[in-house]
């Protein structure tokens, strides 16, 4: 019970990563908010049947009126909110030349205005309760860059940069706030990316599989629990050695 009774926040909650890390979240005790933008998720009565605590607010990260309207609601109900992750994500990925101006302001709103709108309005509880811990889903790509993902990558740099920035003006006021930068992991999102690339990703890491989303719901429990209380501003790399 490494969450018992927090209060988290995990966009992007109801599929791939996010799912199995509001199912992860839930086993460790906390009061899980999936936030997503279908109509309803089903990871939410699965975590209730296994006599677990979530609830569900579809929201889109990218417009700060639906995040504002969110987060009085979590906060209405529980009265504070303990950890935040800012998980969802959305690739759309081509070539330089290929990138449409409607698919580079897609993913920006998405990957980075989204983070920014979710972290502005938690913080501000977060302060006045003296406490939080903050994760963000970067990327590996976002570190050392990939073929066909500049909108993607630069993103997920940005995430890092919004990381340190907030671990620096948040640090003091008893908030950690790290990122997480996973390799490639089986999840819809990576359905889009062609089978001979995932085998070429698995042979180039040294312990030959690609992730799980288990392997990353396990570093954000990690960032989000007492065990982390010292580490802030860092971008953990989740790669099985991928980039070694
Ligand atoms: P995923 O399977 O596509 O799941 C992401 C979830 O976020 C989906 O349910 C998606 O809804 C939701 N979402 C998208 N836009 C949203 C918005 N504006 N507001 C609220 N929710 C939104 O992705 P994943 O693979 O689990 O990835 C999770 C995070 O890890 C992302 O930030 C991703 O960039 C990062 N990551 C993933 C990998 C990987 O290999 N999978 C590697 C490195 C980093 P829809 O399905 O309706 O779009």
């Amino acid at each position: 019970m490494r969450l018992k009774d927090k209060v988290a926040i995990i966009t992007g909650g109801a599929r791939g990563i996010g799912e199995e890390t509001s199912k992860r979240f839930a086993g460790e005790g906390a009061k899980v908010v999936v936030v997503d933008l279908i109509d309803e998720a089903d990871v939410v009565s699965e975590i209730s049947k296994n006599e677990g605590e979530a609830k569900y607010i579809k929201t889109d990260v990218s417009d700060m009126e639906q995040v504002k309207d969110m987060v009085s609601k979590v906060k209405d109900y529980y009265g504070r909110i303990d950890i935040l992750v800012n998980n969802a994500g959305i690739t759309r990925d081509g070539k330089l030349k290929d990138i449409s101006k409607e698919h580079w302001e897609q993913v920006v709103k998405v990957n980075l205005t989204g983070v920014f709108n979710c972290t502005q309005v938690v913080s501000e509880i977060m302060m006045s309760q003296g406490s939080g811990k903050i994760i963000n889903a970067s990327s590996v790509v976002g570190i050392y860059g990939n073929f066909g993902q500049t909108n993607y990558s630069a993103t997920k740099a940005g995430v890092i940069g919004m990381t340190k920035s907030w671990a620096k003006e948040l640090g003091r006021k008893g908030i950690n706030v790290n990122a997480v930068a996973p390799g490639f992991v089986k999840t819809p999102m990576t359905e889009k990316v062609p089978e001979k690339v995932l085998t070429m990703m698995e042979n180039d890491t040294p312990l030959k599989r690609l992730g799980t989303p288990r392997d990353i719901a396990n570093a954000y429990l990690f960032l989000a629990s007492d065990e982390a209380d010292y580490i802030n501003g860092t971008a953990l790399e989740v790669t099985g050695g991928l980039t070694l």
